[in-house]
């Protein structure tokens, strides 16, 4: 008889910092309908694609399983998830759990807060566990997370993503189900050793694919590849989350060898804790970035687009995506031959879809939400622009995140104001492939400067076609600078506010 098992996802990454709460409707945004996924149409969607539940399901199907799957939906990182939303996909994972498959693979984020839990993956996994005490569950999750004791005590396998950009998202899912299938037909034993430090990492500072993580990550690698453990995962955390587990933290899952599972985690965390300083960023003002764009601009021959990453307000992080502070900076710099966006504005969509193709329009561009978390009012940016173009904002992803799905920003128009082009959606994007810009007819390879939200997904696709990337500290929920937020509720101290911090560890 084929074995049954339950399979879901569920992700998202919350900044508690943001004005916006994260409702049930969110997380639909990636069904043709609206509603959550489920069932054969999740399968359909996303069953062989490059997400946490394509590699999964991959996997299952690969054993002639049968796969029950309750509920599929990811939202854009945003603020606190609606207790609601919460209720309504735990509450369809539980009941999955209740009709005893014999095991349970998800793909979760790690750093998901809702109006009542801060760690909210962890209360689903308490959840599972307190209806199903001896089921076995694989869980695959974020790089940028806080590290939950409770899931930690309730998953039998846990692993995160090495890459960021994520592009090893379906791998990681395999690499747990891989593992918890071992386990499934007796092969292994998997104990899990984790632990999280004192220790907030710049999130401009953490990619696995550079120092200082770089040596950390690999030696995590080469411990699951010789064997030494089953699994060794390094997670950066989410720094924009003011919970009490934020912080840098590893999981390795040995072969029922406890003690050789904790050398390694104290292995990688003592790695890490010698390097916290070079996880710290030292960020220059937006102006000084504009500025330095304008410069490089100027000389004669240019091998591809200069690339400004505003990174204050990247909705791949919790931002609004609608801050057009380093717009106007960069007009007033004078920057010529500019594609700017997506800004997150649907009245502007509205106005100038209204108005049609050619007309022109005069629009207060942006700034309509204030952050009080941050003390930032809403500023929008009023400018004249002709209406280029307009697209229901859906095209496939071809590059190497995501690859596969379709993304869908709503209702999207292209404006030309000037030698400035700027894309205006209805949804947020953090702009990880170039079909944002061909789907509505522009050539980015062709452009002097792209002024994009983004912090590091971007480079998947950018980077093998700019000259130059420079980011710029835009401000937003998700400015590296810590000193304009307070954080009540992380753990104290905490290095790099508390410079004196001890290290020391809580795991298990
Ligand atoms: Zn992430």
């Amino acid at each position: 008889m084929s074995p049954r098992y339950v399979l879901a996802e569920m992700m998202h990454e919350t900044n508690t910092f943001s004005p916006q709460l994260t409702d049930v409707d969110k997380f639909g945004r990636n069904s043709p309908n609206g509603t959550l996924l489920e069932g054969a149409e999740a399968i359909e969607l996303f069953g062989h694609t490059n997400t946490g539940f394509g590699g999964f399901y991959e996997l299952l199907k690969a054993r002639d399983a049968i796969v029950d799957v309750p509920v599929v939906a990811t939202a854009w990182p945003s603020g606190l998830v609606t207790d609601a939303a919460f209720e309504e996909m735990a509450g369809r994972i539980v009941d999955a759990a209740l009709t005893g498959p014999d095991a349970m693979f998800l793909a979760l984020h790690g750093a998901m807060v809702t109006q009542t839990y801060d760690d909210a993956e962890g209360e689903l996994l308490r959840r599972i566990r307190a209806v199903a005490p001896d089921m076995a569950i694989a869980v695959s999750l974020d790089f940028h997370l806080g590290m939950s004791p409770l899931l930690c005590a309730n998953a039998t396998v846990v692993t995160g993503f090495r890459t960021y950009p994520h592009i090893d998202v379906h791998e990681t899912a395999q690499r747990a189900g891989r593992t918890l299938l071992a386990a499934l037909d007796g092969e292994v034993e998997p104990v899990i050793s984790w632990g999280v430090l004192p220790m907030m990492t710049n999130m401009l500072c953490q990619t696995p694919s550079a120092q200082p993580m770089k040596d950390i990550m690999d030696r995590a690698i080469e411990a699951e590849a010789s064997g030494e453990v089953l699994t060794a995962s390094v997670f950066g955390g989410f720094p924009l989350s003011d919970i009490p587990h934020t912080g840098l933290s590893v999981v390795v899952v040995s072969d029922g060898d406890k003690t050789a599972g904790d050398r390694l985690r104290d292995e990688l965390l003592s790695m890490a804790w010698d390097r916290r300083a070079d996880f710290v960023f030292d960020f220059e003002p937006m102006e000084t970035s504009v500025a330095r764009a304008a410069s490089l601009g100027s000389e004669a021959a240019l091998n591809g687009p200069i690339v400004l990453a505003d990174h204050g307000d990247n909705c791949g992080a919790g931002g609004i995506t609608d801050v057009v502070a380093v717009l106007e900076e960069a007009m007033k710099q004078g920057l010529d031959d500019l594609v700017a966006g997506p800004y997150c504005d649907p009245a502007t969509v509205e106005l100038a879809t209204t108005a049609g193709g050619g007309a022109e329009i005069t629009v207060s561009l942006g700034g309509k939400i204030d952050m009080p978390a941050i003390g930032l009012d809403a500023r929008p940016l009023t400018i004249t622009a002709r209406v280029a173009a307009v697209s229901d904002g859906r095209y496939l992803v071809t590059g190497p995140m995501g690859t596969g799905t379709t993304a869908n920003i709503g209702n999207t128009v292209l404006l030309e104001a000037g030698g400035v082009d700027i894309l205006v959606s209805s949804l947020p994007l953090e702009p990880f492939d170039l079909g944002f810009y061909t789907h509505i007819g522009i050539d980015p390879a062709t452009r002097k400067y792209l002024l994009i939200k983004s912090r590091q997904h971007f480079r998947a696709v950018f980077e093998p076609i700019a000259s130059e990337i420079i980011p710029v500290a835009g401000p937003g929920v998700c400015s590296e600078d810590y000193s304009i937020r307070t954080f009540d509720r992380i753990r104290r101290p905490m290095y790099p506010m508390d410079l004196n911090t001890p290290m020391s560890v809580i795991g298990n």
